[in-house]
């Protein structure tokens, strides 16, 4: 068996900017991934203490994976939530509806009997998985919330712009001097160097769902940490990554695992009834499609149309 975490540090960002120089940068360790925040401006280093501080809240409170977190707590039904709190669980709820159920955020009980919270690995029987309870388990929305919540803090402070990296979720926040596009480097799912490149302008959220970035193995066979409700196993949906861009954080992060799900032609008809994301998809055999939005560089890809 093997543990591989993806730390994320693979995905490239790009922050050539001509005459601006990066004022406050830090790496740090939270909500189980490398986080790296980098912020122009007179405030940045309030900022940057004020990221870390909101990190280390929404781990203390929103995380599945520790026992002391009031998720925890309140999965075992032993305390009540805050009205914000049960407001942001409600607005975690419509996601799941408009994906139709494909992000579903109460799959605790399941991920916990695969292993991925204390890495004892195992393939569950049938019968666990039927008999698993719903718990709450954010994995897949935190960090894009997260990301969300920073950019109405950087908004509040005195802050040009800035790039934060959790765990590969990537916010952006301004525009640079030169008014040129961020760029971001797309993580090849085989490894080495990244694939294309996203251009994005100002303050976005590029959320990448792989089934790379936590896995293990046995016989072979990859059982990697996006679990399909419909069966309970690893969805095999002949997707390896999903990349989603989005103005909106958790949208982003709840979509790349959602799309993840449906497989390239279900996540095709949903982006077709959507107007706020655009996606790129890289399949189990390398190739790589991407919705016509999508600003996408250095590789080859099919565009995918709005239009059928
Ligand atoms: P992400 O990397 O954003 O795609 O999120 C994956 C994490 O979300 C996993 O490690 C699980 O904790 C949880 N998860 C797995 N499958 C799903 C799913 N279908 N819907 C919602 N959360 C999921
Ligand atoms: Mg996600």
């Amino acid at each position: 068996m093997k543990r591989f975490l993806c730390l994320s540090i693979i995905v490239c960002i790009f922050l050539s900017c001509a005459g601006c120089q990066t004022q406050y940068q830090e790496t740090f360790f939270a909500m189980d991934t490398v986080v790296q925040v980098q912020v122009w401006g007179r405030d940045g280093q309030e900022a940057v203490r004020q990221f870390k501080s909101l990190m280390q809240n929404m781990e203390d409170v929103w995380s599945a994976v520790d026992e002391t977190s009031v998720l925890s707590a309140y999965n075992r039904a032993e305390v009540e939530l805050t009205q914000s709190q049960k407001t942001f669980l409600d607005q975690v709820q419509q996601l799941s509806k408009r994906t139709d159920g494909a992000f579903d955020p109460l799959l605790g009980g399941i991920v916990a009997l695969w292993g991925f919270y204390d890495d004892d690995y195992k393939i569950p029987e049938s019968a666990a998985i039927q008999n698993a309870p719903r718990l709450w388990d954010l994995g897949a929305v935190v960090k894009g919330y997260a990301g969300q919540l920073a950019v109405d803090m950087l908004e509040s402070m005195q802050v040009e712009r800035a790039v934060l990296n959790i765990g590969g979720n990537i916010q952006t926040y301004g525009n640079k001097t030169d008014n040129t596009p961020w760029q971001i480097g797309i993580q090849n799912p085989a490894g080495g160097d990244p694939v294309g490149v996203i251009s994005v302008m100002g303050t976005a959220s590029i959320v990448t769902s792989g089934d790379y970035q936590r896995y293990f193995e046995e016989d072979g066979v990859r059982y990697h940490h996006i679990i399909d409700p419909e069966t309970g196993f690893p969805a095999d949906s002949g997707l390896s990554s999903v990349t989603v861009v989005c103005r909106d954080g958790m949208t982003a992060d709840a979509l790349s695992t959602a799309l993840f799900v449906m497989g390239l032609e279900e996540a095709v008809e949903f982006w077709r009834k959507s107007d706020d994301f655009e996606a790129v998809f890289i399949l189990k055999s390398g190739q790589i499609y991407a919705t016509q939005g999508v600003c996408l560089t250095d590789c080859a890809f099919e565009v995918i149309p709005r239009e059928d």
